[in-house]
């Protein structure tokens, strides 16, 4: 049974089933590469060719994270959006998946969705929201990411294609992770870890 990981951020997780993310290419590992809206700085024009760099490797399954982060950023909301879209057109060229860091501006998220009109899906990760914030999320085409902490109601009312599973900053096992979320779909382990294995492909390498 394989109990994929899509964002970590432990070096030392499986470099064949965990995503780690990155700022610089690894050539024996998964990786996602992106500018987290807590570290764009000035020179995000430098910023963005590394990631531009790294988003063409093989081995980068995914660009992200990056994101709006309307609390904590520095950068103002008009520069996070113009990362975010820079990111979300590598995403395009490279036809891979967008993992989206998103806190207070999930309405401008989804504007922002409905105008790009991307064939990538967008991923919104570590998400804690609740029932209502998961339909509206979905119903505009999100995949939602759990990880340690998620809302209960919320983790039940996922649709099974459009969910995954990731240990972000936990220190927790990824199996622990699972074996929460399966219980909290009424699944077991093995059903779930199955399903998220399907959902893998979207990725291109699994
Ligand atoms: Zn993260």
């Amino acid at each position: 049974m394989l109990l994929f990981d899509i964002h970590t951020h432990n070096k030392a997780a499986n470099p064949t089933t965990a995503i780690l993310n990155s700022s610089c290419r690894l050539p024996d590992r998964l990786i996602s590469t992106g500018i987290h809206p807590w570290e764009i700085t000035d020179n995000h024009e430098e910023q963005l060719a590394v990631v531009r760099e790294a988003a063409m490797h093989r081995n980068t399954v995914a660009i992200g994270e990056c994101g709006l982060d309307f609390l904590k950023s520095t950068a103002t909301p008009e520069v996070q959006e113009q990362i975010f879209i820079a990111h979300a057109k590598l995403a395009e060229e490279y036809k891979k998946p967008l993992i989206i860091h998103c806190v207070k501006a999930f309405n401008r998220l989804i504007a922002l969705r409905k105008n790009f009109a991307p064939q990538q899906p967008w991923i919104i990760h570590g998400f804690r929201g609740k029932p209502q914030q998961t339909e509206q999320l979905i119903k505009a085409g999100f995949h939602i990411s759990l990880g340690e902490h998620f809302n209960l109601e919320s983790a039940k009312s996922i649709p099974a294609d459009r969910l995954f599973i990731e240990s972000d900053e936990s220190r927790l096992p990824i199996a622990d992770i699972y074996a929460a979320i399966a219980a909290a779909r009424g699944l077991t382990l093995e059903e779930l870890a199955e399903q998220i294995e399907r959902n893998m492909r979207i990725f291109g390498q699994f």
